[in-house]
């Protein structure tokens, strides 16, 4: 069964207003219960992204980045601004101290808040140029950040500051735990969302610079890492519209991302295995919650979550 046709049945107008996670459930039964509800934490945002599970506050902190502020909101509880104003701040993760760090669009850099308070720069330059506008980011098991800089943050007013690029691309950088910064991936158009396998090594990015004609790609690429390194780029997903944004891995390899219809799964091996719709774009996702087994969604306006039956990889707690 074809991820399109998990909405498209008969008798469709009544079925779209039940709980939609239980309609896109024959290839996600080993995720969602069929009872699953998606529900809506917060519908007040402009462009929610980058939301994460901080196990100390025990919330979900996300950006609204066309906002130009941070949310969270904390389990069981109700929004509250987290940090305003943001720089844009698109995509956050947490490192294996606990710490928040955060992509910025409006300074072009990768931040990480101490647990006094204060923030730490962690990169913000290559190559004697500035940063073009750090979109998503993710720990390593060896502690190196690795994050994507497409041009979203420099190109679009609402999305940070426009400025000509300094880079010569947009590429996937590793910040390695002595500070040395390299670009690691510079094949990539828009590279977006990144997550690691279980065992990290598999790095996944989603290319986000599809064309509407198809002339670029809308692919996730998979990638072989090794001391730092990657090699064997190969396609893993290619989508037939919308293109990838966020990803993010379950304990059993599973992929997900956010796309233009939604949530699509994908198991190890690249079979599609369906689709949680969204109203609109889905951007971002995250797992969460106090057992690691939300998954929270983060779509236009809105922030949503659906508790699940699997567990995100890499999730503290
Ligand atoms: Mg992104």
């Amino acid at each position: 069964m074809t991820a399109h046709s998990l909405t498209r049945r008969p008798f469709l107008g009544l079925m779209l207003l039940a709980p939609f996670a239980a309609r896109a459930a024959d290839g996600l039964a080993a995720i969602l219960a069929p009872d699953a509800e998606v529900r809506t934490l917060y519908s007040d945002g402009e462009w929610c992204e980058g939301p994460v599970w901080v196990p100390s506050l025990s919330s979900l902190v996300f950006s609204d980045v066309r906002r130009n502020r941070m949310m969270r909101i904390p389990d069981g509880g109700t929004p509250v601004v987290f940090r305003d104003p943001s720089e844009n701040a698109n995509g956050n993760t947490i490192d294996g101290q606990g710490r928040l760090i955060t992509c910025q669009h409006r300074t072009g850099r990768v931040v990480r808040q101490e647990s006094n308070g204060s923030f730490t720069v962690l990169a913000e330059r290559y190559r004697g140029g500035r940063l073009n506008s750090p979109n998503d980011a993710i720990v390593a098991g060896d502690g190196a950040v690795w994050f994507t800089d497409p041009t979203y943050g420099i190109t679009q007013a609402a999305e940070g500051a426009p400025r000509p690029s300094e880079q010569a691309g947009s590429f996937v950088y590793r910040l390695a735990p002595d500070g040395t910064l390299a670009a690691v991936a510079t094949d990539f158009h828009q590279p977006n969302g990144l997550a690691f396998s279980p065992d990290g090594r598999i790095l996944y990015v989603a290319e986000s610079g599809g064309a509407p004609d198809g002339s670029m790609p809308r692919t996730i690429r998979a990638l072989d890492v090794a001391g730092g390194n990657l090699s064997n780029g190969r396609v893993f997903a290619r989508l037939e519209s919308g293109v990838p944004d966020g990803l993010k891995t379950d304990t059993d390899g599973r992929l997900y991302s956010g796309t233009g219809e939604g949530v699509r799964v994908w198991s190890p091996d690249g079979t599609l295995l369906g689709r949680i719709p969204t109203e609109g774009p889905c951007a971002n996702i995250a797992f969460g919650g106090p057992d690691g087994r939300r998954l929270y969604i983060c779509a236009g306006p809105k922030v949503l979550a659906v508790e699940t039956r699997v567990r995100g990889a890499g999730i503290p707690g």
